[in-house]
């Protein structure tokens, strides 16, 4: 089929090269200069708004799809009434504004975080919230409600700073949600995936371990075994209430009473999903393509232990592997060809431990990196 990728970053890059097959023809849509997927495809240069690019798209094209979920939902919408589009524009509407994707899950009884618009007036009026803010073991986040990612848009709120950040921060333009902190135990993703009859297949629960916001390390397997039935529970109810094709993957935290409560959704394949390139038979990326080209046979027969540790910075990671005995485990670099600059992601490796007891001694090795 030919597939129409709006975004061509790293995830539209490895999306490409796991059908190794060359089942497909791959066309990306990205306004920057040499993105990742532009070495593996044919790059059209434009906004995603481009009006004849979007009709060029859809006479041509076959699906179109995203590696990135901040694609204008009016894109999205012109396409979805010509060619399968996925994910679809309600989706994407809910998962870009954290207000409304909060708001979604509220009304599925989904736990999530305790959150509140934040606005000049609610701020100055609300009783409830200056009591709650008084409170040293209340502390809350400020987050823009649109286009946050690696902890970007996010400030620390406490009572002495909110009036003065309300007053300073918040316009027309950008919005905020305040959304308390969660004492967590640990951070876990799930991968989930949803045919175009409405099969659906998850992945193990992921752990994810995050450095200022940003994703470091996952790893499977982990302690969260007993989790996976919550959390597919709380994946299918998403997935059929948005109708949804392809990847979705959500975000939890786990609290101190080993409960699950959503931070977040990506309406897209994960970094916290890269390691299922060698650590499973199908990879995300492959789930998605199969997924939104038709296929309705997805399974996932092998899984191996595995640990995927993001590079930031080049000379960092490699620095931090040299100090590591990695016997019996296979290493395994993947490189976004992109210039380096302060917290980007660059590439990432994917350790596979050949079997349980090499994993369990040594992907805790990894887990303090900062
Ligand atoms: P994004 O990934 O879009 O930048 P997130 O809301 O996932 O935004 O925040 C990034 C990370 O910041 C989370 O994975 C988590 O480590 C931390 N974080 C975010 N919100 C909270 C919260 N309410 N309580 C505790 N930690 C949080
Ligand atoms: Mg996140």
């Amino acid at each position: 089929m030919k597939i129409a990728i709006f975004g061509a970053g790293q995830l539209a890059m490895m999306m490409i090269k796991s059908d190794k097959n060359s089942e497909h023809q791959f066309i990306v849509i990205d306004p920057a200069d040499n993105p990742p997927a532009s070495h593996y495809a044919t790059h059209i240069k434009t906004q995603y708004t481009d009006k004849d690019t979007l009709k060029k798209i859809s006479e041509t094209c076959d699906v179109a799809t995203i590696d990135f979920e901040n694609v204008d939902v009016s894109a999205i919408k012109f396409l979805e009434e010509k060619i399968p589009t996925y994910p679809n524009s309600k989706a994407l509407e809910i998962c870009q504004h954290r207000f409304e994707e909060k708001h979604f899950l509220k009304s599925l009884d989904i736990p999530t975080t305790e959150f509140r618009y934040l606005a000049d007036e609610f701020v100055h009026t609300n009783q409830e919230l200056r009591e709650k803010l008084e409170d040293p073991n209340n502390k809350y986040i400020a987050k823009t409600v649109r286009f946050g990612y690696d902890g970007k848009g996010q400030s620390k709120i406490t009572q002495h700073n909110i009036a003065k950040f309300v007053s300073e921060s918040i316009t027309t333009d950008v919005k905020y949600i305040l959304e308390k902190v969660v004492d967590f135990k640990s951070e876990v993703s799930l991968i989930c995936v949803r045919t175009c009859n409405g099969k659906s297949l998850f992945y193990p629960l992921i752990e994810n371990h995050h450095h200022e916001g940003i994703l470091r390390v996952s790893r499977y397997p982990n302690n969260f075994e007993n989790l996976q039935d919550d959390a597919e529970s709380i994946g299918l109810k998403v997935l059929d209430e948005l109708n949804y094709v392809g990847v979705i993957v959500i975000e939890f935290f786990v609290d101190k009473n080993n409960k699950l409560i959503v931070n977040e959704m990506a309406p897209r394949v994960h970094n916290s999903g890269h390691w299922t390139i060698e650590g499973s038979d199908l990879s995300q990326f492959k789930a998605h393509l199969d997924a939104i080209t038709g296929k309705e046979d997805l399974k996932i027969n092998e899984l191996k232990p595995s640990l995927m540790l993001n590079i930031l910075s080049k000379h960092k990671s490699v620095k931090d592997l040299d100090e590591k005995d990695l016997s019996n485990t296979e290493v395994y670099l993947h490189d976004y060809h992109k210039e380096e600059r302060q917290n980007r992601k660059l590439g990432h490796i994917t350790l596979i431990f050949n079997d349980q007891k090499t994993y369990a001694k040594d992907s805790k090795k990894f887990l303090d990196i900062t």
